[in-house]
């Protein structure tokens, strides 16, 4: 399997976030990067460095308005008077609008209202460097997705910042832009159907929202219940699609302290919905915060466990993309890594 990483992704050094109302410790941390590449170096796997694609991937599934702000905001941000190290926003603005429609651009020119009209909440923070990271992750999602067009059964996208928290106008969640959602527009130029498989421990509610009124991508989450765990307003069970996308969207949540058993059923359900769906092609949003050694995690799947997420993914036979996502556990998530790409097979 060919893998993407492109070094300037690892320039993103969030500083804190919001937690229980205090300011804590990043985990979206650059060391993340490290044992991941190593697994892929432990099975052979030169991780290769993505094309230079400037906005052309982020396009395809964001706003331009959105991509103006996080392109310029730090800079902006910094010229305020008293200004802290990074971009956070003070205001949670309400949209009353349609789901699966995208909000008008934010009405004021303030870096101030931006920053709470583009940045959903306090875990995406952006730094001077961060833009330039976020941009790179996006080429290597595209990287991966185009060696799947050019015929590879599969290949791995080492993304980071993650990306499927993120709106087509929002970031939230420690994700700025949607990598998976990226990867997915981009197998539509070759598979009529497409599929997304999320099994990162939280819902994939910015995938979700890209794609819930639309018909030609199928989009599945399984996750630890939202009524106890981020992003909390979505990922239930009865959030189905839209419009053409009726039908479109499944939810799968499970129960805090769910094993290794609970999450194969859950893939296995997932795998099931792609298939009825007539999916062509496969996305999937690779987490590890499903671990039971995360540090944010509610979830108790075994480092095996991935050997297992991945043996069913590979017999669902679809050309596949694979896009990380989350894991914050930096001791384990490259044995999770080598462990799903050992399941997966050596393709
Ligand atoms: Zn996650």
């Amino acid at each position: 399997m060919r893998a993407f990483f492109h070094p300037d992704q690892r320039l993103h050094t969030p500083q804190q976030f919001m937690r229980a109302g205090r300011l804590a410790a990043p985990q979206d941390v650059p060391a993340r990067v490290d044992p991941l590449l190593a697994a892929l170096a432990g099975r052979g796997i030169a991780a290769e460095r993505p094309a230079d694609r400037g906005l052309t991937p982020a396009l395809a599934v964001h706003t331009p308005d959105f991509l103006d702000f996080l392109a310029g905001a730090w800079g902006r941000w910094a010229a305020l008077p008293n200004a802290g190290p990074e971009v956070l926003p003070n205001l949670s603005p309400y949209w009353n609008g349609t789901p699966g429609t995208v909000r008008p651009p934010c009405r004021s020119a303030s870096v101030v209202a931006q920053a709470g009209h583009y940045l959903g909440d306090l875990a995406v923070p952006l730094g001077e460097a961060s833009w330039t990271a976020i941009l790179a992750s996006t080429w290597t999602a595209a990287g991966a997705a185009e060696a799947v067009l050019g015929g590879d059964r599969a290949a791995y996208a080492l993304c980071r910042p993650s990306g499927h928290h993120a709106r087509a106008d929002r970031a939230s969640g420690f994700c700025y832009l949607n990598n998976a959602a990226i990867a997915a527009q981009a197998l539509r130029g070759r598979f009529a159907k497409v599929a997304v498989l999320d099994i990162d421990a939280h819902h994939g509610d910015g995938t979700q929202e890209v794609f819930y009124g639309r018909g030609d991508v199928l989009t599945v989450s399984l996750h630890a219940d939202p009524a106890v765990y981020y992003p909390f307003y979505t990922g239930y069970a009865d959030e189905r699609g839209v419009g053409a996308g009726e039908g479109a969207n499944l939810n799968l949540p499970l129960a805090p302290g769910t094993g290794d058993d609970g999450f194969h059923a859950a893939i296995d359900r997932g795998l099931a919905a792609v298939r009825d769906f007539g999916a062509e092609a496969l996305v999937v949003s690779l987490g590890f915060d499903s671990h039971a050694a995360d540090p944010i995690g509610l979830l108790k799947v075994s480092t095996d466990g991935f050997a297992g997420a991945g043996a069913r993914i590979a017999a669902a036979g679809l050309p596949t993309v694979v896009v990380q996502e989350g894991g914050y556990e930096v001791g384990v998530i490259g044995d999770c890594l080598g462990r799903f790409l050992d399941g997966f097979g050596g393709v």
